[in-house]
């Protein structure tokens, strides 16, 4: 059974992390989305909101799990039984980040490999980041996240403004 992990922040799901989740479903028996319990950076939604999104975004898609994680990949890939661990890449400047990512991983983990699926063109600008700011600012960011939470992020942002 190969079983693959595709970790990432998901602050929110765009639709190039989905992109990459229906191309990885398709090349593993199992994929598990792992929602990384940001220690450093203080993410717009919470963890459970997170995965709450991604469950909204990825109804249909049979072979995968959402989980959380917090300590190493290296561990949890070993823990999961997972052989394989899926990056995106969108830009040449995505590469060295990963590259040593992946060799750091490596190097934790023998028999866990970093697999690397190219972004699909249409979605190779799209980031978390760009879809956090252009919803604050009230903008439209249908072209951005699937359809089904873009009204989530909006009454998200509505409740952030209403907090300060
Ligand atoms: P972001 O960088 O958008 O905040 P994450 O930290 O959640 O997203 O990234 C998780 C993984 O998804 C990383 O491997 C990242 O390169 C990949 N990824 C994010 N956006 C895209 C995209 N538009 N196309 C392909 N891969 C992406």
């Amino acid at each position: 059974m190969k079983i693959a992990i595709y970790p990432g922040s998901f602050d929110p799901i765009t639709l190039g992390h989905l992109d990459i989740i229906h191309r990885a479903a398709r090349i593993s028996d199992k994929l598990i989305i792992a929602v990384l319990i940001n220690s450093d950076k203080k993410p717009m939604f919470s963890l459970e909101e997170r995965i709450e999104l991604i469950k909204k975004a990825t109804k249909g898609i049979e072979n995968i799990e959402i989980e959380t994680y917090g300590g190493l990949l290296a561990d949890y890939a070993r823990e999961k039984k997972a052989t394989f661990i899926i990056r995106g890449l969108r830009a040449v400047t995505d590469f060295e980040f990963e590259l040593q990512l992946a060799q750091t991983n490596k190097k934790l983990n023998p028999e866990a490999e970093t697999v690397f699926l190219t972004t699909s063109v249409e979605y190779s600008y799209v980031c978390s980041k760009y879809v956090r700011d252009i919803a604050r600012f009230g903008g439209d960011i249908s072209a951005f996240v699937p359809g089904e939470i873009v009204d989530d992020i909006k009454r998200k942002c509505i409740e952030e403004r209403n907090n300060q």
